[in-house]
């Protein structure tokens, strides 16, 4: 019987006796460190992630791995942009690279079953480099039956709790940076790290069809997020957190088998 599900807190016998049962299934947040308005604070990416991983892990039996805090380069048409104050990334390679030998890792110790949830938009062609390149490696090393999920966990957001979270109506996932989600669910699970008295009000960004380079900050909203978190509440953050929970521990029973 697991006394953590969070795998830094876990002694390392314990984790032994749990990947000896050759059932073990590793969740891995991944976020990104990236200015998110002047309301909340740089890790939102990864605190979401690991949050959402861990409310997963329970019905999953899972252990939650420690999340990597460090992601992709954020861009003007989903994160603001990386020429902002605090915005801190990680080139292509060196997440392709972190994420192969993570999993790589994981799957030395006997894990077979590795679930990346991802929190930071940029990340995610990258995390899948990663993840092919592991799953490639260990099958021919022998490892036959190691297999990973990669998702985003907004993707897990249906129609009906959309509706009941954007009653005004949803601009889009890819203004929703430091907008009404991430701010939600920050409120719902970390709320002492926000302070809506300096939350931004202003239109959602207008955001061409195409990215120029090098970024030019005039093209996205000076406050940082693309979008308003004016409707923000705890309680919307609860609905969201429910849909993803509930989405991802379907999903990842489905594939893997329970
Ligand atoms: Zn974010
Ligand atoms: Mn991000």
């Amino acid at each position: 019987m697991l006394t953590t599900r969070q795998l830094e807190d876990l002694d390392a016998h314990s984790y032994q006796d749990y990947t000896s049962t050759g059932h073990g299934l590793v969740l891995l947040p991944t976020g990104a460190t990236e200015q998110h308005g002047p309301h909340m604070p740089l890790g939102v990416d990864a605190m979401l992630a690991r949050a959402v991983a861990t409310a997963a892990a329970e019905d999953l039996d899972a252990l939650v791995a420690p999340a990597l805090s460090y992601g992709y380069k954020s861009q003007p048409r989903s994160g603001g942009g990386n020429h902002r104050p605090g915005t801190t990334s990680l080139s292509a390679q060196t997440l392709i690279l972190q994420v192969r030998d993570v999993a790589l890792e994981f799957f030395r110790h006997g894990i077979r079953r590795l679930v990346v949830i991802n929190g930071h938009f940029e990340n995610y062609q990258f995390l899948y480099e990663g993840a092919d390149l592991a799953v490639r490696e260990a099958r021919a090393a022998g490892l036959d039956d190691s297999r990973v999920v990669l998702l985003s966990y907004w993707d897990f957001v249906d129609d009906r709790t959309l509706e009941a979270v954007f009653p005004e109506g949803f601009h889009g996932w890819d203004v929703e940076h430091g907008g009404v989600l991430e701010t939600s669910l920050m409120l719902r699970l970390h709320p002492e790290k926000v302070d809506m008295s300096r939350a931004p009000s202003h239109p959602p960004a207008q955001l061409t069809p195409y990215d120029v380079l090098p970024e030019d900050p005039a093209r996205t909203p000076s406050s940082g997020c693309l979008s308003s978190p004016a409707g923000a509440t705890a309680e919307r953050g609860e609905l969201l957190l429910n849909a993803v929970r509930d989405g991802i521990v379907r999903a990842v029973s489905s594939e893997f088998g329970k």
